[in-house]
């Protein structure tokens, strides 16, 4: 079992396969993003989709923002989660008092359409504010989000080559 971290402001608790955890993978959810743009042989339909999705909200934020229609689509494709109220065991969630507080855990099983767990997915990523920082590489074949600072235009350094040899040929040839 995962601990919550205490510097973490919002906890997401969720139930998948019977078992309770900690849900704390914002690395994960932007790399599932990314693979959305080129279908691999190895993923199943449900992956497809998941990822496919995820990188479709990616896109839409990164051109809208949080406008308000950006918003109603999103709970929209939230709509269908159902939340069960959980009393969350100490080691799962430490509380001030020393006893176990409740919560509300979101069940996330097999049965769930993949929109709504990409959804899901993308709107724990939103509401940590980690997406502040995204930014998309503007290397014409790789377009992949990645989170850095404002001057960065690469995802990483192989992109950051080819963008560089692009610039230059570029110039050469004016
Ligand atoms: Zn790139």
């Amino acid at each position: 079992m995962k601990k919550a971290l205490p510097s973490q402001k919002a906890v997401f608790i969720y139930r998948s396969q019977g078992e309770v955890r900690v849900w704390n993978l914002f690395d994960e959810v932007l790399e599932a993003a990314n693979k959305g743009l080129n279908k691999e042989p190895g993923d199943s339909l449900r992956e497809s989709i998941v990822y496919r999705k995820l990188y479709e909200w990616m896109s839409r934020y990164y051109k809208e923002g949080t406008t308000e229609d950006f918003l109603d689509d999103l709970n929209a494709a939230l709509y269908s989660i159902r939340y069960s109220k959980h009393i969350l065991p100490l080691d799962l969630i430490p509380s001030e008092t020393g006893y176990p507080q409740s919560g509300y855990i979101a069940e996330l099983d097999e049965n769930l359409e993949p929109e709504a767990f990409a959804a899901d997915d993308f709107s724990k990523l939103l509401s940590s504010g980690k997406l502040k920082r995204l930014k998309r590489c503007q290397v014409e074949h790789c377009k992949k989000f990645f989170l850095g600072p404002p001057q960065r235009k690469w995802c990483s350094k192989s992109c950051g080559s080819a963008f560089r040899v692009r610039k230059k040929r570029k110039k050469d040839s004016l």
